[in-house]
């Protein structure tokens, strides 16, 4: 394999590695052997040179003083942050010797990896690390934080979350954002629908909050959080009994229409404008524009998901453009994940060797970090975490309770990581991480279809190593003889990329090494469903799909109120009458990374609770004011923002800071549920409900001029 250094290219071809769906392709300047710049790649086709605000500084990341270069040992108190620095072979060493006394004394399984897309490469997201833990035979970690419980739903319904070519969105005439925030969070995305809003094409947000998306749109609806559901039946019902479905594409390619309609006698739109608190005439007006505008597209991605029944909600959704015939347009039907296409594509099982994995080993949800440590169910407890690639101690629901399992004494915590992250901080040993400059990656994406090769642009900077090859050294330190936990990042990336599919025609290492992308060779005309043949068991787009009932589920599309919720638990919601929403903080942060940098920090010092007036006033807080959010989970302290950015009845506290970036250590998932969604184990944290008072003894820092804009 060439390297930087005989190769010596100028401009070195790489890709955000960020858990973002738009996957950018970018170009690293190198001289003299160091980084000098980070542009985008404009002839990439999806994201044509364009970087969002939080990775445009990405050298700011790679070269800050912060990050971590050397091995560290703790000396201080867990969650103090002080270490000492030592050699790599002590540290590797010393953390083997005590796996293995671990093991020796309480089994495997007291071994616990904890990670996820803190950085979204096959190489070091998913491979040797894979490998290792099923060597070890350790406890499995269910990885399921994101997107699991909204692509359960949708294949409920389509039998895949394959969907619209993301760009075909071009084509629609009716478009609906339902929960997200495409100008933000999919920022490559919108000039697409830019181009279809030229051609005459409608733009509907749906979300709670009002979003920079929502400012843009033609029509921005605000239901309760976690009544989508209702809404899509409410939809359906005006759908039917005003005969604007596609009788022919429902007669030929759905299952159980009939007792779908039953079940839509259910919902006219007055009950669902009770339960979604929005106007039945606009029910009514939503649907028949739905309904009579083709190609229509419903945009969706993870926002709706972390409710307790989120899964049912993206599987309700996903009945309407089956109902309408969208699925027969180019430009029809939902754009949801493009995961699935990668996948089927390229050989991430063999990546990661996923035969090794012995699934009667218990598993962890890792929603529930906090229960797993702290738990006396656990036999044998957890006494040792292993971290990469997840800061819990700022992501993770519920968090007293995950900090408390992460002081525990008796619990060794190893982190690899490229900063102090407030999880770090809690470690025995914390080791150094490569960014994403020096190291091999080949990525996927889930919101376009090409694939993309990073290359390694310069040498690491300190002793950082890429999360293999912490593996590799952890897997001879433990003298653990495999070949499979030794092989090489070239080949890692030889063996993902070794797949006869016919998407993989032509998509070489040698292409992608030349060019950094290569598109995925799909059919020209990307209709999934025009004919049907949806990969569900009956072959149909299922109204009514029997194997939900297995799961304990209602095979019929419905809505049910949220466990936290006045319908639900009608005493907690006396005392906590607010629904918190925990927004990401996406302009600046991606969840709590670059939380930590400077230029970002400026950007966004500090969390707000954004509360409506009306909740406001009757609380006797003004703008500006300190305030106390609290549930029985915890409390935080922080200041209000008065705006009608939330509805009434909805408070909003974004997440990402870290604990001593936030003034009075104000983490919102301090307050969030860490119950699991219906399907796919997803969490439930979007049905929180809290209370908020004026804080008289304030915690939080004095206000900065021009702050509380
Ligand atoms: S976070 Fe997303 S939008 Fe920003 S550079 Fe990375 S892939 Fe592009």
């Amino acid at each position: 394999m060439p390297t930087h250094s005989d190769t010596a290219p100028t401009w070195i071809p790489g890709a955000c590695p960020h858990d973002c769906p738009d996957r950018c392709s970018w170009q690293v300047k190198i001289e003299d052997g160091a980084a000098v710049e980070l542009v985008g790649d404009k002839l990439q086709p999806f994201t044509r040179g364009v970087l969002c605000a939080k990775v445009d500084h990405y050298l700011d990341r790679v070269y800050s003083p912060d990050r971590v270069l050397h091995p560290l040992k703790r000396v201080g108190a867990k969650g103090d942050g002080e270490f000492e620095r030592v050699g790599w072979d002590e540290a590797i060493a010393d953390v083997a010797a005590r796996l293995r006394r671990l093991i020796d004394r309480h089994g495997a399984t007291t071994v616990l990896p904890y990670s996820y897309m803190g950085t979204q490469g096959i190489v070091q997201t998913s491979s040797l690390d894979r490998r290792f833990f099923a060597r070890l035979g350790a406890t499995r970690l269910e990885r399921n934080i994101c997107a699991s419980t909204a692509g359960r739903g949708i294949v409920a319904t389509l039998g895949a979350t394959t969907g619209m070519l993301p760009e075909d969105i071009a084509h629609s005439r009716h478009i609906i954002l339902w929960g997200t925030n495409t100008v933000v969070t999919n920022l490559h995305l919108w000039p697409f629908i830019r181009q279809a809003r030229a051609a005459g094409a409608t733009v509907v947000v749906i979300d709670p909050l009002r979003t920079r998306t929502a400012a843009q749109a033609d029509w921005h609806l605000r239901p309760l959080p976690g009544t989508d559901a209702a809404l899509a039946l409410g939809m359906m019902h005006v759908i039917v009994n005003e005969k604007r479905y596609d009788k022919d594409y429902v007669e030929r390619h759905t299952l159980g229409f009939d007792r779908l309609c039953a079940r839509l006698d259910d919902y006219p739109p007055e009950r669902v404008a009770a339960i979604t608190d929005l106007p039945a005439d606009d029910v009514v007006r939503l649907a028949r524009a739905y309904a009579d505008t083709q190609p229509s597209a419903i945009r969706v991605l993870v926002g709706m998901e972390h409710h307790a029944h989120g899964a049912m909600a993206f599987r309700t959704i996903a009945c309407l453009p089956a109902l309408v015939g969208a699925w027969r347009h180019r430009g029809g039907g939902i754009v949801d994940f493009t995961a699935k296409p990668h996948y089927q594509a390229l050989n991430v099982a063999g990546a990661e060797k996923r035969n090794l994995e012995d699934r009667s080993i218990r598993s962890v949800n890792m929603v529930q970090l906090g229960e797993a440590l702290t738990s006396e169910a656990m036999a044998p407890p957890i006494h040792a975490l292993i971290v990469y690639n997840s800061n819990p101690a700022v992501i993770a629901p519920n968090l007293n309770r995950v900090r408390a399992g992460l002081a525990r004494e008796d619990l060794f915590t190893v982190v690899n990581e490229q900063f102090l992250t407030d999880t770090a901080r809690y470690a025995d040993y914390v080791f150094p991480a490569t960014t994403q400059v020096e190291h091999l990656d080949l990525l996927w994406s889930w919101g376009h279809t090409y694939v993309t090769l990073n290359r390694p642009a310069m040498a690491p900077l300190g002793e950082a190593a890429p999360n293999t090859e912490f593996f590799r050294r952890l897997a001879a330190a433990l003298d653990l003889q495999e070949a499979d936990l030794y092989e090489s990042d070239a080949s890692l990336v030889r063996t993902a990329l070794d797949s006869d599919h016919p998407y993989l025609d032509g998509v070489t290492f040698e292409r992608l090494w030349e060019h950094g992308w290569a598109p995925l060779n799909l059919p020209a005309d990307w209709r999934p469903f025009a004919n049907g043949d949806f990969p569900t068991p009956s072959g149909k787009c299922e109204f009514y799909a029997e194997h939900l009932q297995a799961a304990g589920l209602d095979p019929l599309p419905t809505f049910e109120p949220a466990n936290e919720s006045p319908a639900g638990d009608a005493a907690l919601a006396a005392r906590f009458p607010l629904l918190l929403m925990t927004p990401k903080t996406p302009l600046h942060f991606l969840n709590s990374s670059y939380a930590n940098l400077p230029r970002h920090l400026r950007a966004e010092p500090e969390p707000r609770l954004d509360i409506h007036p009306a909740d406001a006033a009757s609380r006797g807080i003004a703008d500006g004011d300190p305030v106390r959010v609290f549930n029985d989970r915890g409390a935080i302290h922080l200041r209000a923002r008065l705006a009608d950015r939330v509805r009434p009845g909805v408070v909003a506290v974004p997440f990402g800071w870290w604990k001593a970036h936030a003034p009075a250590g104000a983490l919102a998932n301090t307050l969030t549920a860490d119950g699991l969604s219906d399907l796919g184990g997803g969490g439930d944290w979007h049905d929180t409900l809290v209370q908020v008072s004026r804080d008289e003894a304030s915690h939080t820092a004095p206000l900065r001029n021009g702050q509380m804009g």
